[in-house]
């Protein structure tokens, strides 16, 4: 619940992820919606509400993650723990695809979690490409 979020430590959080999803990139600033503040480890698991735990989402990863930890990685078919933003280094996880309009998830964690959280939804594609016309985003 992002009301439960002190204003500090959301403040924080936008500074961190500089006002993007920590997970698909999207900047805050290119949408019509707010983003939300995501516990990586959902409270419901015994998580706590601190900077470690916390990162900004898209409405739309937030939704496709839920209170997941773990997800299906599509090649080995088992599972794995979702990228964590706080632990894991995005570059080590994901990577642009050549006309940078999708994630590509390059260990089996990036993919599970490129995959589960639906980071080449259609919409988003569609949007990455006016962006790149637009040259704002990805940079
Ligand atoms: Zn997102």
């Amino acid at each position: 619940m992002t009301s439960a979020i002190p204003p500090d430590l959301r403040v924080q959080v936008y500074q961190l992820d500089q006002a993007r999803c920590a997970y698909c990139q999207t900047s805050e600033d290119l949408t019509i919606t707010a983003f939300e503040i995501d516990h990586i480890v959902p409270v419901s698991a015994g998580s706590q509400t601190t900077l470690e735990n916390l990162c900004l989402s898209c409405p739309a990863c937030n939704r496709f993650k839920a209170a997941r930890q773990t997800a299906i990685a599509p090649d080995t078919g088992r599972a794995v723990g979702l990228y964590h933003p706080r632990r894991h280094e995005w570059s080590m996880h994901f990577m642009w695809s050549d006309d940078r309009l999708r994630i590509l998830g390059i260990t089996p964690t990036g993919r599970a979690t490129a995959e589960a959280l639906r980071m080449n939804r259609p919409q988003l594609v569609n949007l990455r490409r006016l962006w790149a016309k637009m040259g704002v985003f990805p940079e």
